[in-house]
């Protein structure tokens, strides 16, 4: 409503320091399955069986096909008013002279893609490998990522046992390792260097905005209840209540593509179409 619209408008003209946390939510319009949501990749998939350096070591074969085929959604999509709204933000964060950091849970790369560039993975990236022999990391957008994955779709679960050779994934240029995604996994922990630049995001941070995400994934679920305990003004982006809600002093409740724009006063007429 009007009152809560002119409230935050005065909070974030105020604020020195501002740092975003998103999820699969701010993608969603992006035509981007979530993960718990309707429609969510965990419905149809089973995340232990896909997501974890356990399944990984077990069938390499069926992750690099999950992993694929997240790649071909994402290839063709674009990023939408969410995305460009907080593109625009920075850019108005910079010429105020404010402080600015996004952090995102989405490996997507539809932020950078928008023009947001002071941007945190948290989880990785898609479009990025890791050698699991030399430890190498690059980018890598060539579609398919290796032959023998030209042409698949979404993976079979039901017959995992038709693997791809494991000389036939994707290999290292370096040492001819087996290449993974450069994500983080169940089970697996943040990178240091990512873990520093939170902490220095949300140290001092006195607005927070928290778009698009289930808040259930730790250490993120943990960055609106820290803000919050330190005095910080949190605010969220959501359709609908999340357990990161009682830890919010504003609650926008609808899409993210709408509710972002309108909160940090960007106009839709302004953004790029999409
Ligand atoms: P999640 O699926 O658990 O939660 C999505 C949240 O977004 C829900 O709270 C839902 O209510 C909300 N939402 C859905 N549509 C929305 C919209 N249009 N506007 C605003 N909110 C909307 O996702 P999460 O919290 O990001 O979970 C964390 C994990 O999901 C991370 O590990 C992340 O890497 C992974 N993930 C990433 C992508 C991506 O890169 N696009 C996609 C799926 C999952």
């Amino acid at each position: 409503n009007r009152a809560h619209l002119a409230e935050f408008a005065a909070v974030l003209a105020k604020a020195r320091k501002i740092t975003v946390l998103t999820g699969a939510g701010v993608s969603a319009e992006s035509g981007i399955p979530t993960f718990r949501g309707e429609g969510g990749l965990w419905r149809t998939w089973s995340a232990t069986e896909l997501a974890t350096p356990e399944a990984f070591r077990e069938n390499p074969s069926l992750v690099w096909e999950f992993y694929h085929y997240r790649r071909c959604i994402v290839a063709k999509a674009r990023p939408n008013p969410s995305h460009y709204a907080l593109a625009a933000f920075e850019q108005r964060c910079k010429q105020e002279g404010k402080n600015f950091k996004l952090l995102t849970q989405n490996i997507d790369g539809l932020h950078m893609q928008a023009g947001s560039t002071e941007v945190v993975e948290l989880h990785g990236s898609l479009w990025k490998t890791r050698c699991c022999h030399c430890g190498d990391v690059k980018e890598n957008r060539e579609m398919p990522i290796c032959e023998a994955l030209e042409g698949k779709g979404a993976p079979d679960t039901t017959s995992p046992d038709a693997r791809i050779p494991v000389m036939q994934l994707p290999r290292c240029k370096l040492c001819n390792g087996l290449l993974r995604p450069h994500v983080v996994w169940f089970g697996e922990n943040l990178e240091r260097k990512i873990l520093c630049e939170v902490d220095e995001a949300l140290e001092d941070c006195d607005l927070l905005l928290v778009a698009g995400t289930s808040a259930v994934v730790y250490p993120a679920a943990g960055y609106a209840p820290l803000v919050n305990a330190l005095g910080g003004v949190v605010a969220e982006f959501n359709i609908d209540k999340t357990p990161a809600s009682r830890h919010c002093n504003f609650k926008f409740r609808g899409p993210s593509a709408t509710t972002l724009p309108e909160a940090l006063g960007i106009p839709l007429d302004q953004l790029p179409q999409t």
